[in-house]
């Protein structure tokens, strides 16, 4: 075994032991309560994975991209759903490659001691979902500052986060070439901005997601919270975008993991008939097939973590890494309710929580067709569908 693959095993344990410490009563709790997991937040923070990326001379631990998958991977496969704090990974693929000097030596470090969350990534917004050029929250610059009106939706985690990455429009849409051009990211100190032209309103969603839409009213952010250069956001959010997509990939191998056991340890114990259901081919070729899926989709999400962490290109590798795991956790939680018969149904199986849980990675944080759409129009050169 190679010294890497010996590393991401001690992570996997580590991580697998601090999930062990919570129950799936608690989820159960806090999924049937709509509450905020603060307890297991607070843990992984303590333990410093949530800061598992930032670099060593910041504070964190500067692991790979593929080790905060193999994190997130681990907590999804326990049964636990790490939606509550993976932005604070992911949105590193901004803040890494785009923060100034000065932005990191501010927050990196307070981030790596868990003193701040960085947990909310504000892009969405009520008309602008999947076209995200078309955002119209505005940033205009007035002396020092940025003066932000507008508003988001779907910012998840923002009433549980200190900062928020924000994509605003800064030079309006008529007045730029491309459409992508004239956006621009900001980090907003969210605890500051709350009641001074920011508000939060949650909502509630068929899963526990503490996801929130926010409102802009004259809110100031001084220009020193701009990140990288004006009008070049899209291409900022973009490399955010590939880690989130690698990630969310890893989640859902996660998730697929978990059903898939499950679902194996019932067939084997459900007698009906008087012998396991996991004897009919009915019942078992379907978990074979989520578990080839499942282990397939996995490479893909491993290849584009390999090439995140090697800094080339991939664009396609983490789209497809995103939508092929999304899919086999689909499958295999479709299978492992089906497995279960009506028992799949009861809460205490923790199967229908987990079936609603990564039901979302059809539609976020990209839909299923516009991956779709990338790869036809970006890798096999099919004309633009939209
Ligand atoms: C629980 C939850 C949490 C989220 N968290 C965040 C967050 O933290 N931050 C954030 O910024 N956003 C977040 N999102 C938003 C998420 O990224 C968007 O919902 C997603 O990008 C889709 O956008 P939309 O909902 O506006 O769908 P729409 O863009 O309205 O699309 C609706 C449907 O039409 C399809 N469609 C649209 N255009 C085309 C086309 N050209 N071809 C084929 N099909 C098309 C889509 O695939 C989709 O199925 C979250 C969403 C949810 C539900």
């Amino acid at each position: 075994m190679s010294a890497r693959d010996r590393d991401l095993l001690e992570i996997r344990s580590a991580v697998a032991k601090l999930c062990a410490s919570f129950p799936m009563e608690y989820w159960r709790e806090t999924d049937r309560e709509r509450r905020y997991p603060a307890e297991f937040v607070a843990e992984l923070t303590r333990a410093g994975w949530l800061a598992c990326l930032v670099p060593e001379e910041y504070g964190g631990a500067g692991l790979t991209l593929a080790a905060a998958a193999a994190v997130l991977e681990e907590i999804q496969k326990s049964g636990a759903n790490g939606a509550a704090c993976h932005a604070q990974m992911y949105t590193m693929g901004t803040v890494l490659r785009h923060c100034s000097e000065a932005q990191k030596r501010k927050y990196l470090p307070a981030i790596a001691k868990g003193e701040l969350r960085l947990q909310a990534f504000g892009v969405t917004e009520p008309s602008a979902g999947t076209d995200t050029s078309s955002i119209r929250t505005s940033a205009v610059k007035k002396g020092g500052r940025y003066v932000v009106n507008g508003q988001k939706v779907w910012t998840s985690r923002a009433e549980h986060s200190d900062l928020m990455l924000l994509l605003a429009r800064t030079t309006p849409r008529e007045q730029v070439q491309k459409k992508t051009d004239g956006l621009s990211v900001f980090i907003v100190d969210m605890k500051a901005a709350v009641g001074r032209g920011l508000t939060i309103r949650p909502i509630r969603t068929m899963i526990n997601h503490a996801t929130t839409e926010v409102f802009f009213e004259d809110l100031e952010i001084p220009e020193e919270n701009l990140v990288g250069e004006e009008g070049k956001g899209f291409r900022y959010v973009l490399d955010g975008m590939n880690a989130e997509r690698i990630l969310i990939g890893a989640e859902c191998i996660g998730d697929a993991r978990w059903f898939i056991a499950k679902a194996t340890d019932y067939a084997n114990e459900r007698k009906v008939f008087g012998r396991p259901i996991g004897q009919n081919q009915g019942v078992q070729f379907p978990i074979a097939r989520a578990y080839m899926a499942t282990e397939a989709a996995a490479l893909m999400v491993e290849r584009a973590a390999a090439l995140y962490d090697a800094g080339r290109p991939c664009g396609p590798e983490s789209n497809m890494a995103k939508q092929l795991a999304a899919e086999a956790s689909w499958q295999a939680g479709d299978m492992c309710l089906q497995t279960h018969g009506g028992f799949g149904f009861a809460e205490e199986y923790d199967v229908e929580r987990k079936f609603r849980e990564t039901r979302l990675y059809q539609i976020a944080p990209i839909s299923t067709n516009l991956v779709l759409c990338y790869i036809a129009e970006h890798v096999l050169h099919l004309p633009r569908s939209y």
